[in-house]
């Protein structure tokens, strides 16, 4: 894997834990000589991880709509920086130039970066590792909130499967990096029926 997409907080929450994990997790991608991609601003657990990385000697490719570089918090010292016309075209692009993603902590920014990225693999529009680091327990009620959705009959256990998790940022690259690249897609081989997610 050469690049790796984070998703993380523009805030830095309200544990230090948070902030630790975010540059452990920087290094660990830096130091395994892999692009970090992120939203290209310098705010929160976002410009902590861009900050590590680039400390470590990495390269970090932001990734930041117009709207935000005018209020000036686009980070400058970047590797790379592409300002895109709007949310949409800049999600699009970091999915393009990462070959996996990662959910650190954060709120509905984060939530719904990841949860577009794993709905996408869901439907086999790509086969890039999606990982969350549970940094202290933080996603612990997310991923009964996904038990209770297979419980439920609105997500089946190998699209579940899709969402890897680890407390510790090496374990959770070294899971991304071990994991199948084959597409996966839900529909495959089956009609799309009533109950059958
Ligand atoms: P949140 O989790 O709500 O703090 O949102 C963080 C996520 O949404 C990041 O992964 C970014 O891609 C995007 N985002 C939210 N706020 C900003 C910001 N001020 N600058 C750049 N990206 C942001």
């Amino acid at each position: 894997m050469k690049s790796v997409c984070i998703f993380c907080g523009s805030t830095f929450g309200s544990d230090g834990l948070y902030l630790h994990a975010a540059r452990s997790l920087a290094t660990a991608i830096a130091s395994r000589g892999m692009t970090l991609v992120y939203g290209g601003s310098t705010v929160g657990l976002m410009g902590a991880i861009a900050e590590t990385a680039l400390s470590s000697g990495g390269r970090v490719v932001g990734v930041i709509p117009k709207a935000l570089v005018s209020r000036e918090i686009a980070h400058r010292g970047l590797s790379e920086l592409h300002v895109t016309e709007g949310m949409d075209d800049r999600k699009r692009l970091m999915s393009e130039l990462s070959e996996g993603f990662i959910a650190l902590p954060g709120g509905y920014g984060t939530l719904e970066e990841i949860s577009e990225v794993l709905s996408w693999a869901q439907m086999g529009l790509h086969a890039k590792p999606c990982g969350l680091l549970n940094v202290a327990g933080f996603y612990d009620s997310f991923l009964q909130f996904l038990d209770g959705a297979v419980a439920a009959g609105f997500l089946r256990p190998a699209s579940r499967a899709l969402a890897l998790v680890d407390s510790d940022p090496e374990l959770l690259v070294s899971k991304l990096e071990a994991a199948p690249r084959a597409r996966y897609d839900r529909w495959q081989g089956e009609g799309a029926s009533a109950g059958s997610p």
